[in-house]
């Protein structure tokens, strides 16, 4: 009964997206047009945050309102303290340790789970070290990742794919949903 479990699964797959962030790196050299956004949410975000990871509730805040400034809505922001967490549940993104698909040259990755038939994104994973919690601007760049933007690299952009010339210019991220 393989066939059975295979439309089982195929009833469930989603589309998974990756962006990885180094500290540097070989970057394209133009930029065209304005970021890119791949895919919008299905609902309001929730955010958990797992403890371990080290970043805070005021860390985490800091960057949601970049996001609420930009006209981004989300709901609630929890911390989790449980030593299972680890999996993003529906509606929500899940900011964790990363998993075996890390690069230790990364200082963060955020996966997007989207579904295959409307791209809408139903959850996201924001991976992050604790050494890395506090860099500057490292969170709300995965954040925008789990609002579904690509990278865009004009120097001193948020969405720059490149921490080293990345900043906090968010041109073209305005939210027009
Ligand atoms: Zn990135």
């Amino acid at each position: 009964m393989w066939w059975a479990l295979f439309v089982f699964l195929a009833c469930f797959a989603k589309n998974e997206y990756l962006y990885s962030y180094p500290i540097s790196g070989p970057v394209e050299a133009f930029v065209v047009g304005t970021p890119h956004k791949k895919a919008d949410w299905e609902t309001r975000p929730d955010i958990r945050v797992c403890a371990d990871t080290g970043v805070d509730a005021f860390r985490m805040n800091r960057a949601v309102s970049f996001w609420e400034k930009l006209g981004y809505k989300f709901g609630s922001v929890i911390i989790d303290n449980s030593t299972t967490c680890m999996k993003a549940y529906y509606g929500e993104i899940l900011v964790t340790l990363p998993d075996s698909s890390f690069k230790t040259s990364q200082i963060a990755a955020t996966r997007i789970y989207s579904r295959i038939n409307t791209d809408k994104i139903v959850k996201a994973k924001i991976f992050i070290m604790p050494k890395d919690a506090r860099k500057s601007r490292v969170l709300e760049h995965e954040v925008g990742h789990a609002l579904g933007w690509s990278h865009f690299n004009k120097k001193f952009h948020i969405m720059h794919s490149n921490w080293m010339l990345g900043g906090v210019d968010t041109r073209g991220l305005e939210n027009s949903g």
